[in-house]
């Protein structure tokens, strides 16, 4: 098991989320050696995790930010990024939004719609701004994980369709706001296995050498994030294999001379170094099973409730014999359910319990339902 402080987290308020940064350095070093070309540029997927001690040591490392919304671009500066370095994405974003973005200087726009490309370059324009954008296409590409987290099917709200790329082109060189930089692509979370990533550097050939006999030239390729990482062994696999990663991308895509390729990761950077750290509260007996009932809820960790994840549950306070338990939160709602027939250490009144690989998309989606504090967080 991880080593975790526990004299650090006496006395703290529970629940509360852990982040292990010597591991999160590892993991951004494994990055950095992984990297097989110079023109390979990794931005941070900030809604991932934009805890304030988290994005320092992603900035400490060098990496760039992938923004989805004005506050993480302001996150992103307040952390000392160099606003070159941030790109925004979103299918959504707001004038307000869009307007600060070209006022900050950000290095491009992810653009997802026709009529958002409009806007992006009316507003840019009457700042006598030009903004750079890069169009996000949805390459129809099944990355076979969770419905709620795949991303690059045809019939979806993120990117434009193939059949419409070429209209949207055609729209860049025609604004006077916008200027074409890339193509950007993403598509979907918590990929185990490579192949989809394989499949998507064929589309990218493919359409690569289409717009090129159109006289199309672009400065990036933006493959977006989606490595998945292993939640069933933390302790086994814990820093996710970017090197395989990276090759696939080396071997199976063809770059032009000068080319960038883009890389936005979240969830692969920041997982495995973060648990929720929880408190039991009560050891409940039924007929037929035992609840551990404990301080944390979905509140605090979502993931569970929303999308049916798995997260391994360690007990930092007992060596007992093992036995099963139902973990549950205090929330009033059924799925408040983080681990049904867990097998843990014997649990009593006043154990810590940590949720592990909880770094990624935990923490940031916490909520007040129930009128409930937001977790803290302790960083070593
Ligand atoms: C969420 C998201 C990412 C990061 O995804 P991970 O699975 O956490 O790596 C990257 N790019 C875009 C456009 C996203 O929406």
């Amino acid at each position: 098991m991880m080593d975790f402080p526990v004299e650090l987290f006496r006395g703290a308020d529970t629940p509360f989320y852990y982040y292990n940064l010597e591991l999160l350095r590892q993991t951004l070093s494994c990055i950095k050696s992984s990297i097989p070309a110079s023109n390979f540029k990794v931005h941070y997927a900030m809604k991932a995790n934009a805890n304030p001690v988290i994005l320092e040591q992603i900035n400490d490392a060098g990496l760039g930010i992938d923004a989805v919304s004005g506050g993480e671009i302001k996150a992103a500066i307040s952390a000392g990024f160099d606003p070159q370095k941030i790109v925004f994405a979103g299918v959504g974003k707001t004038d307000a939004e869009i307007i600060y973005g070209i006022n900050t200087g950000i290095s491009a726009f992810n653009v997802e719609s026709l009529p958002e490309l409009e806007v992006i370059s009316e507003i840019a324009t009457s700042l006598n701004k030009t903004a750079n954008v890069a169009i996000r296409v949805n390459p129809n590409i099944d990355a076979h994980t969770h419905h709620y987290i795949t991303t690059g099917l045809a019939e979806n709200k993120f990117g434009i369709n193939l059949e419409q790329l070429d209209s949207v082109i055609e729209k860049c060189n025609a604004l006077t706001g916008v200027e074409l930089i890339g193509l950007h692509f993403h598509i979907g979370s918590q990929i185990t296995d490579n192949t989809p990533f394989a499949v998507l550097c064929e589309r990218i050939n493919s359409l690569q050498n289409e717009l090129e006999a159109k006289g199309v030239r672009l400065k990036t390729i933006n493959v977006g994030g989606g490595l998945g990482i292993d939640y069933d062994n933390p302790d086994e696999n814990p820093i996710p294999d970017f090197k395989s990663y990276f090759e696939v991308f080396s071997k199976n895509l063809n770059l032009r001379p000068g080319q960038e390729l883009h890389f936005e990761l979240g969830r692969s950077i920041v997982a495995q170094c973060g648990s929720l750290i929880t408190k039991v509260l009560y050891v409940k007996k039924g007929t037929t099973k035992q609840f551990a009932i404990v301080d944390a809820g979905m509140t605090d960790l979502i993931r569970p409730a929303l999308y049916q994840a798995y997260h391994k549950i360690d007990n930092l306070s007992s060596n007992g014999v093992l036995e099963k338990y139902d973990v549950v939160g205090p929330i009033c709602e059924s799925s408040d359910v983080f681990q049904e027939d867990a097998v843990l250490p014997q649990v009593r009144r006043g154990d810590l319990l940590a949720l592990r690989s909880a770094g990624a998309y935990g923490e940031i989606m916490a909520s007040q339902y129930n009128l409930r504090r937001l977790p803290g967080s302790i960083a070593k």
